[in-house]
């Protein structure tokens, strides 16, 4: 297994809508071994395949808190949706910025699992809200296009300037006189 890069607002890669995924094969299931311990590590609750670059109709999610309710939906769509409820949300492309959006608290959803065999499951509160995100990812949305342009654009430089705070920590380590080999 291996840890999969996380893309981060606002790389443009994260608005590339996914195609569906056609072919359930090996790849496929090693994409998800994968895709569920970067999401485990982040430490997270749900990955969108676009997240890492994959451009797949695919998610894996476990809201469990014990790693104990592994999900993995393959093409999935909502087929009933009920209520609509606040809640505040994170997402490992927005590092470090919650906020709060208004999802349907109750979804059905039919998806294909990791060998293609199609199922329907019912999803309440935090995972209903989830897999809403998650799916938003697949259409090259984030949770921070609920919010106004202006938050937005805040949230857009303070990622901006941290990850230039982080790269300069990076530089500052490679002790000089390094590059002399
Ligand atoms: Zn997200």
């Amino acid at each position: 297994m291996a840890l999969l890069e996380i893309l981060e607002f606002p790389d443009p890669r994260l608005r590339t809508r996914a195609e569906p995924v056609t072919r359930f094969d090996a790849e496929l299931v090693r994409l998800v071994d994968d895709m569920f311990e970067t999401m485990y590590a982040a430490p997270g609750i749900g990955l969108a395949a676009s997240q890492v670059n994959v451009h797949q109709r695919l998610l894996v999610m476990d809201v469990s808190g014990d790693r104990s309710d592994p999900m993995v939906f393959a093409n999935p769509e909502i087929i009933a949706r009920d209520g609509i409820g606040l809640m505040e949300e994170g997402c490992l492309s927005v590092p470090g910025i919650f906020d709060e959006v208004e999802r349907a608290q109750r979804v059905t959803v039919r998806a294909q699992d990791r060998h293609g065999i199609t199922f329907e499951r019912e999803l309440t509160e935090l995972a209903a809200v989830c897999l809403q995100h998650e799916m938003d990812h697949l259409d090259g949305k984030l949770f921070v296009d609920y919010l106004s342009s202006l938050k937005r654009d805040r949230i857009r430089r303070k990622l901006e300037k941290d990850r230039r705070a982080r790269t300069e920590r990076h530089d500052a380590k490679v002790p000089v006189g390094a590059a002399r080999v």
